[in-house]
């Protein structure tokens, strides 16, 4: 399940515009901040592909990569920006949730949870809009090397981890797959791959 080769294809400002060759995709989605650039790029073993991402202007994009040349990494816009202004943040959801909605080909969403602070009500409400509209999603739980902190609420990730899945079970029949991550130790770098390998195979 590893990844040999990894391609930027293209930014697409809207849902027809992304790639149309049918080939399966994931799309990882999270908190600007949450870890998305460095998993992307620690799961394609690179240091800065998903910079391409991060120019102006792309940021706001719907981002794909083709890996192995048959199935795509879809690098979202983050979401939760504290200084957007609230028509950004609603055009936000928009834009997404179409995405999530119309987009046939896409197999599953990682939805990227900061596992070194406590549950946030905007990650709950995320995970709570996707559980109702029945998008298949997968939460990766990242930064899970950090060390507990007074300031971030005195817990450890895997307690967070816990708080988190606790809060969210009533949004789902059944509860969501999860893999615990970090970009600084690759941990559940292989379990991610692995995973997305037996999502394509069903
Ligand atoms: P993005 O905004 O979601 O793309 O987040 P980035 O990948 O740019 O990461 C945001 C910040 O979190 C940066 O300072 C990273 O160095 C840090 N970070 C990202 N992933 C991890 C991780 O797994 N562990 C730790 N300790 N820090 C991380």
């Amino acid at each position: 399940a590893q990844v040999v080769q990894a391609e930027f294809v293209k930014s697409s400002v809207r849902t027809e515009d992304c790639p149309s060759d049918g080939l399966p995709e994931f799309a990882l989605v999270g908190r600007s901040n949450v870890g998305k650039s460095s998993l992307l790029n620690s799961l394609v073993r690179r240091k800065r592909l998903a910079l391409t991402s991060k120019k102006p202007g792309k940021t706001q994009c719907i981002n794909h990569f083709r890996i192995n040349d048959s199935w795509y990494l879809v690098d979202l816009p983050g979401y939760g920006y504290a200084s957007a202004p609230q028509e950004l943040r609603t055009d936000w959801g928009k834009f997404t949730k179409n995405y999530f909605i119309n987009r046939s080909t896409l197999v599953s969403v990682f939805l990227l949870i900061d596992a070194s602070i406590p549950a946030k009500k905007i990650d709950l409400e995320y995970a709570s809009w996707l559980g109702q509209n029945q998008v298949p999603m997968t939460l990766i739980f990242t930064k899970c090397d950090k060390r507990k902190k007074k300031k971030n609420g005195g817990k450890r990730p895997e307690e967070n981890v816990k708080d988190f899945q606790e809060l969210i079970c009533g949004f789902f029949q059944t509860v969501p797959p999860w893999i615990m991550t970090s970009s600084v130790t690759n941990q559940g770098r292989d379990e991610i791959l692995l995973h997305m390998a037996q999502l394509r195979n069903y």
